[in-house]
């Protein structure tokens, strides 16, 4: 027995105030006084505090709750705008959003961060302590997650009509704690102490089928028709964070969702008594939005994942349905007004689930609902990696979503009939195109799903589109070499310069205007500066205050102290092989063979800081983060060798540790092997902090070297071509016998020299760098690294030079702001009209 009411008490509430008298109120003033006014009301009457609580966490829910009041009224102005305008929008289905705080973000861009900071000051309360109260949302792995957030935060600044829908997972990426140097998980329960931000509308709340059965019939008309029958239902329920632009009064929505249990009871169950087992059934539901899965660039396979990735795409589907036929009486128009753009093939069902919607919900014939779906949506790509392509067992799938699997095969018999209409007979070419991939147990191709049901697929950067052509989806290329298309991904210059680098906003602001904030091209400017002596003073000492912060957070979270005269040499970013982290630290062992050998002439003393977590189950990647902090502890104790250098693991990276890193690091390391790294966006928030960067030829490092000149990069090993011409015959002992310094480095790693109390430690290691099965040719770059390395050492001994190009570093990176990423998109993919929120006049 089933019941609905649920949804409907809810919303029934809705719908109403359509002659604005309820909610049209008077702008809240912006000035000092008014801010401090409320401060001082939510604290004392909302939170219920008095004179005896002095608590920073109170303080900065009463800032929160201030200024969640501004965007509240430019929120409202911004929906209004874009449903009365009936304008063409775009929805960006991602399952992360690795947001981090949003305090001063909403202060930036409601430009009201001097007045906050003024009006506290005068109540005796330090506004920079309560931007600390804030746990980051950290909903997301790592690149893709960030990506995500920038580019919202970038639509909503050039005004275009995007939402995010993502989920709102209970437990966000781990917390990483080093203990006796091996990574610990620990879990995020980030929503603990609330969140001020997020608004609940249950109004809004979705129901999800899972597992069941389908059934087929034909209606009095001949028509043949499936339904969904016997599922269990889990409720989605949204909840909405404001994402304001800057200064522009635009307030964007991300939606993120919640699972919740639906009020129904298994009544057989119930009447055998089994209540408490009726109950915990239910419970089962919100286990779907309660974790974050933290594997980055891998999948897992596990059931509850898909169940995710369904819940997901099925309750944004069906939201933007919803406020579709609330305006519209048909679908005719549905794909000139809508695109979801699926960043990577995690939220790929969406292709699926829009064709049940359509045809089995909404009536349609399949031929117009398919029109409309491959109109409707556009694949982000993010990696070339083969562990990372995701694939689900059929049976996995026919059990947890049997009609969509009915869905999927339906697309994939159409398609296979038209590729082989084009090449007939070629049985071959049928197998490599299929979405089911054959053998002992059939797996769905989610990538092969999302390029068939996409109007537009694009790399994230030049090169990596380029091999997406060329090698993964070669035969896809051969059919719609129309759909394929690069979008080199950005950062937001907002968070990444503006809230996170003070120091040189002020400066810039002071030398070329304030224009950069909202186009970065305008950094150019800086050009002209960058062989200004009196100009590279002031640069240099912006800079070397960045250092001193980013030291003091070092000595704080790893006992280490860092000199800020010393080169800043950085590698943050997940744990992984391809990123060769491994690579940086053999030339550590380098740096140090040399101490010990006293070859230090002409010696720039150098702070090598490590980064980055590690998925759970990836145990290579955890065994390296044990041997950089052995490496550390060897180097850090060593009084002939710490003077030179020093070695540290930074525990716990995250959005907010990168704010204080990135205009603190002098030499950014973007070492992957050439090919493995999409884009990478790291490399360009110390690009533009003024970072020079040391890196291979791949991902953006291109686009970055192309920018800045040659002369103000550090390049170093094989090219993805030479990589590809390697890999067959490679034999990483012609490498180590052919340089001296890596065979002795070789031997100082496996002499036990950083594993003297836990003997083998490392020997997996060492192992891997000599086998020829190696696939990052970490032996093989290693020369070439080393050179690198020294003439970065060289080059930042002559201070004017490096201070040039720090100087044009930042002034070359205007290309790699979101703002431009997003102005792409739009052009080439969603084609939006920006539009402004609705003020008071206009209505
Ligand atoms: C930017 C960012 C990343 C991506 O770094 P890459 O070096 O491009 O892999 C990952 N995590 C966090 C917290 C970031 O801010």
């Amino acid at each position: 027995m089933k019941n609905t009411h649920e949804l409907n008490s809810i919303s029934e509430m809705c719908e109403a105030d359509s002659h604005n008298q309820l909610t049209d109120l008077d702008p809240l003033g912006m000035d000092s006084d008014s801010l401090i006014q409320d401060f001082r009301h939510y604290f004392t009457h909302t939170l219920g505090r008095d004179r005896r609580c002095c608590s920073n966490h109170y303080y900065y829910k009463a800032l929160a709750q201030t200024l969640r009041d501004r965007l509240m009224e430019r929120w409202k102005n911004t929906r209004y705008a874009y449903d009365e305008g009936n304008c063409k929008r775009t929805y960006y289905l991602s399952m992360e959003f690795l947001m981090g705080r949003a305090l001063r973000n909403a202060m930036l861009n409601l430009d009201v961060e001097a007045d906050v900071k003024d009006g506290l000051e005068e109540l005796g309360i330090v506004m920079e302590d309560l931007v600390e109260m804030e746990h980051d949302a950290g909903l997301g792995n790592g690149g893709l997650g960030r990506l995500a957030a920038c580019f919202l935060d970038s639509c909503a600044t050039l005004q275009l009509p995007v939402t995010g829908y993502g989920i709102r997972y209970e437990y966000g990426m781990f917390r990483q704690v080093i203990e006796d140097g091996y990574q610990l998980e620990e879990p995020d329960h980030w929503l603990r102490d609330g969140n001020p931000w997020e608004l609940e509308r249950p109004e809004y709340a979705q129901r999800i089928h899972f597992g069941g059965r389908t059934e087929h019939f034909v209606d009095p008309e001949g028509k043949h028709h499936a339904r969904w029958v016997d599922t269990h239902d889990v409720l989605a329920v949204p909840f909405d964070n404001p994402v304001p632009g800057y200064r522009n009064g635009t307030v964007n929505t991300l939606r993120l969702w919640k699972a919740a249990a639906t009020d129904e009871f298994d009544l057989d169950e119930f009447n055998a008594g089994d209540y408490a087992d009726a109950v915990e059934a239910k419970n089962q539901a919100e286990h779907i939005s309660m974790v974050l899965y933290p594997n980055d660039a891998s999948e897992n396979g596990k059931a509850l994942r898909l169940r995710q990735q369904y819940f997901l795409a099925s309750a944004s589907l069906k939201d933007v349905i919803r406020g579709w036929k609330r305006a519209h009486k048909d679908f005719s128009e549905f794909s000139s007004k809508n695109c979801f753009q699926l960043n990577d093939t995690h939220p790929t069902i969406a292709v699926a689930e829009l064709m049940r919607l359509l045809v089995d919900i909404e009536r349609l014939d399949w031929d117009d609902a398919w029109e409309i779906t491959s109109q409707t949506m556009a694949y982000t790509n993010h990696t070339l990696l083969p562990e990372a392509l995701e694939r689900w067992s059929v049976p996995l799938f026919k059990q947890l979503l049997p009609r969509l699997l009915e869905v999927i095969y339906e697309i994939n018999a159409r398609f296979l009939s038209e590729v082989s209409a084009r090449w007939p007979m070629d049985t071959q070419r049928l197998g490599r195109l299929s979405i089911i991939e054959e053998g002992p147990v059939k797996q769905v191709r989610m990538a092969h799903l999302a390029i068939v049901g996409s109007f537009s697929v694009n790399g994230v950067a030049a090169l990596h589109s380029e091999l997406l052509k060329q090698g993964l989806f070669r035969d896809f290329y051969e059919i719609w070499p129309e759909k394929f298309n690069n979008k080199t991904n950005g950062v937001t210059q907002r968070r990444w310069m503006i809230a996170c680098n003070p120091g040189l906003t002020q400066l810039l602001n002071e030398t070329i205007g304030e224009s950069w904030a909202y186009q970065l091209d305008d950094l150019k400017g800086l050009r002209q500066q960058a062989s200004d002596h009196a100009f590279q003073q002031r640069w240099m000492a912006v800079r070397r205050e960045n250092k001193v912060r980013l030291s003091n957070t070092i000595w704080r979270d790893c006992g280490v102290k860092f000199d800020p005269d010393a080169l800043f040499d950085v590698q943050v970013k997940r744990m992984h092989e391809y990123k060769r982290q491994l690579l940086n630290l053999l030339h550590v062992l380098h740096l140090y063979d040399r101490i010990k050998q006293g070859d230090t002439e002409n010696w720039t003393p150098r702070c090598v800081l490590f980064g980055g977590k590690a998925a759970p189950g990836y145990a290579r990647a955890k065994q390296i983060i044990k041997l950089i902090n052995n490496v550390a502890r060897v180097v850090n104790r060593d009084r002939q060798v710490r003077e030179l250098l020093q070695v540290a693991f930074l525990p716990n990276y995250r959005v907010t540790a990168m704010e204080i890193i990135a205009p603190g690091t002098d030499l950014s390391e973007q070492i992957s092997t050439a090919g493995k790294e999409a884009s990478g966006t790291g490399n360009m928030k110390f690009m533009m902090n003024g970072a020079l960067t040391i890196g291979t030829l791949d991902g953006a490092n291109i686009e970055i070297r192309d920018a800045v000149g040659e002369e103000h990069f550090f390049l170093f090993g094989h090219s993805a071509q030479q990589v590809q011409d390697l890999r067959p015959h490679y034999n990483p002992e012609h490498f180590i016998q052919g340089d001296n310094r890596l065979s002795r480095v070789m031997s100082l790693l496996e002499s036990g020299h950083f594993n003297q109390f836990e003997p083998g430690l490392f020997d997996a290691i060492a192992q891997s760098i000599r086998s020829p099965q190696d696939p990052w040719l970490v032996a093989a770059d290693f020369s070439s690294y080393i050179d690198a390395q020294q003439r970065a050492s060289e080059h930042f001994n002559w201070s004017e030079r490096w201070a040039q190009s720090s100087i044009l570093n930042t002034a070359c990176s205007g290309f790699f702001s979101t703002d431009r990423t997003m102005q792409e998109y739009n052009r080439d993919i969603w084609q939006l009209n920006p539009m402004a929120p609705l003020t008071m006049e206009m209505k």
